[in-house]
């Protein structure tokens, strides 16, 4: 894994147009070991060399939702996680949730396993500036049977008592930080009250929820609503179902996979007027076909089949994305019409916050070094994870 420090300085500047309180503005941030020690606006003075100059500066992005990418799966393999991580920094992501599709609870023990191999100290100095890995983002198994996607439907019905034994095991472990489940299916308004008790974040999903059960999941806590639009209750106007919940209850976000394929164009622009910059996470949902070549992958244990575009189960489900997150972020821009900034924050401010990692995602004195340098044209340029150099063009 390539580690690198910039020319072995501990302290060092960088500047563009940074992203700070929501807008664009000229400044310079100096960084120092793995945190921001200061951010100025406008005329910037002298500043520490090294200096990098940037065209747009962000906080690192943070997908939520990451199956696999570059023709590895997130499973049981400690080492094909510390890969991902190592891969990721290249489409600008600093931060990632291992995402773990409905599955038994034996495979979710082992993932959780892995993830602890993979971010255990004995391996760190190994993960060098690869993205970090806060805790797994396990999508089911508690989906309606209904909206299952392309996930595994035997996984989805067996999901039952024997699931919080598992969901005990994995809180214990620290190993989670993100939940979906589908808030209709009997006691998940109690797992969702248990799993906010022991701080992780839930967000309602696959789900075949009316307007009144999705609210019910709301008021339990839950605090986010996985792909929008996608494997969800659509709206009527006498039955506004899961998505009219998501789009009017302003104590959820929603995330989105802006890949053109997902949602339409018009349907991204109906969630920004509906939701707001505040509200809107950009996911990538993305599956190891993901900056891999078309070919034959695997989801979750099941066939799926990537013409490079998107990825498809043999049903023609679509089953995740191949999207990249800095490609997301420029989607929302094209499609949506979102400004820059905001398309930015939708990748790095909104979805740190909402899964509680309060040391990332903005630009501020004191946060982790977790900056992305992107050119003019919203092309990753350098990447930098705590302080080191993790991708350079
Ligand atoms: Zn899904």
């Amino acid at each position: 894994m390539k580690t690198e420090s910039p020319s072995g300085h501990n302290r060092y500047s960088v500047t563009g147009r940074l992203l700070l309180g929501g807008r664009l503005a000229a400044g310079a941030l100096v960084v120092e070991g793995d945190r921001i020690v200061e951010a100025r606006q406008g005329a910037v003075g002298e500043l520490p060399t090294p200096r990098f100059d940037a065209d747009i500066v962000s906080p690192g992005l943070v997908d939520l939702q990451c199956n696999g990418a570059f023709g590895l799966e997130v499973g049981a393999d400690a080492a094909a996680l510390r890969a991902l991580a190592s891969r990721l920094p290249a489409t600008g992501v600093t931060t990632f949730l291992p995402t773990v599709v409905s599955t038994t609870a034996t495979h979710y023990r082992a993932v959780a396993a892995a993830l602890a191999g993979a971010v255990a100290p004995a391996v760190s100095t190994d993960l060098g500036a690869g993205a970090r890995l806060p805790g797994l983002h396990l999508e089911g198994p508690l989906l309606s049977p209904a909206r299952v996607g392309a996930h595994d439907p035997r996984a989805i019905a067996a999901a039952d008592a024997a699931l919080d034994e598992m969901l005990d095991e994995l809180l214990a472990a620290d190993a989670l930080r993100l939940v979906t489940l589908a808030p209709e299916r009997p006691g998940a308004l109690d797992r969702i009250r248990r799993l906010v008790a022991a701080g992780v974040a839930v967000a309602l999903g696959h789900t075949d929820a009316t307007f009144e059960e999705a609210e019910a999941g709301i008021d339990a806590g839950a605090t986010l609503v996985t792909h929008l639009f996608n494997a969800m209750s659509g709206l009527h106007h006498r039955a506004p179902g899961a998505v009219g919940a998501a789009l009017t209850d302003d104590r959820v976000a929603v995330s989105l996979i802006a890949d053109g394929v997902h949602v339409h164009a018009a349907a991204l622009k109906l969630a920004l007027r509906a939701k707001g910059t505040d509200r809107i996470v950009l996911v990538t949902d993305a599956v190891a076909a993901a900056g891999a070549p078309a070919g034959s992958y695997q989801l979750g244990g099941l066939p799926i089949v990537s013409d490079g575009e998107c990825a498809r189960a043999p049903d023609g489900t679509l089953a995740g994305s191949t999207l990249t997150l800095d490609r997301a972020v420029r989607a929302m821009v094209r499609l949506s019409g979102a400004r820059i900034e905001d398309a930015l924050a939708m990748a790095s401010t909104v979805p740190a916050a909402r899964v509680g990692l309060t040391d990332r995602g903005t630009l501020a004195i004191g946060q982790r070094a977790d900056l992305v340098l992107w050119s003019a044209n919203l092309e990753v340029d350098t990447t930098i994870v705590g302080g080191e150099i993790a991708f350079r063009v």
